[in-house]
């Protein structure tokens, strides 16, 4: 993927003029939340994390328009047949959906910013068929084991949940490939930091050969 073209000129571009769009993504449970949550505080380039909307009910303290734009159905289905999505999934298959709506991508770039997204591996597989250019980073960890420690001890899933999640994450790991980047996230300071410095290589203008 050396060189691959600049895809758009408009704002919300890097000094090369390309459109940056980073996607973070991996199997639920790798980390990637935490590593997006110290990315986004950090800033090491100018990032806007887009907020997804969704099908499923809010939980308690979470904002509409903040944590995810929280819809019914009818109008998620309404804005997926306007095409206002750029890319739209039903994750953990329990009939919520969950999609990007292109209008946070126009709101980074209007804000002179990168577009990070953290999304689900099917989505992530959409948009990088969409935008070959995009900058796309698989979070994994270690091994099975450690995975399925750390989604124990989030302690936020039943059992059940849980074999269905691990099933999943063995899918979602045969397609690692397809991302620019794979980040193991066994210490996290060094996971943040290779985080960090894929970003700034990409502003520097490099690409992962
Ligand atoms: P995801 O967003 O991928 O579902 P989270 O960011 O919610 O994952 O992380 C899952 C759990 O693992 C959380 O309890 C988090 O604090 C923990 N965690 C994240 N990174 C590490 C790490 N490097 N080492 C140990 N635990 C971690
Ligand atoms: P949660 O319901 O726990 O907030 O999120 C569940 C999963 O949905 C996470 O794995 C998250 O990455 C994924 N997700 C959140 N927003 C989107 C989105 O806009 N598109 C897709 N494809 N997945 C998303």
């Amino acid at each position: 993927m050396s060189g691959a073209a600049a895809s758009t000129s408009e704002g919300g571009t890097n000094s090369h003029g390309e459109q940056v769009v980073v996607v973070i993504s991996g199997p639920s449970g790798c980390g990637k939340t935490t590593i997006v949550e110290r990315i986004v505080s950090e800033q090491p380039v100018p990032l806007v994390k887009a907020v997804s909307a969704t099908t499923r009910p809010p939980r308690p303290g979470e904002v509409h328009g903040e944590s995810y734009f929280f819809l019914d159905d009818d109008d998620f289905a309404a804005r997926r047949e306007a095409g206002e999505f750029l890319e739209y999934a039903e994750v953990h298959g329990r009939g919520h959906w969950y999609g990007t709506l292109r209008s946070e991508l126009d709101r980074a770039r209007e804000m002179g910013a990168w577009s990070l997204l953290e999304i689900d591996v099917q989505g992530a597989l959409a948009v990088i068929d969409e935008f070959p250019d995009t900058l796309s980073i698989f979070v994994r960890t270690p091994s099975e084991d450690e995975y399925e420690r750390r989604l124990r001890g989030r302690g936020t899933e039943s059992d059940e949940v849980i074999a269905h999640r691990l099933e999943t994450a063995r899918r979602e790991l045969e397609q690692a490939d397809r991302y620019r980047y794979t980040v193991v996230n066994d210490d996290l300071e060094r996971a943040v930091s290779e985080t960090r410095n894929i970003l700034k290589d990409r502003e520097a203008g490099r690409h992962a050969g």
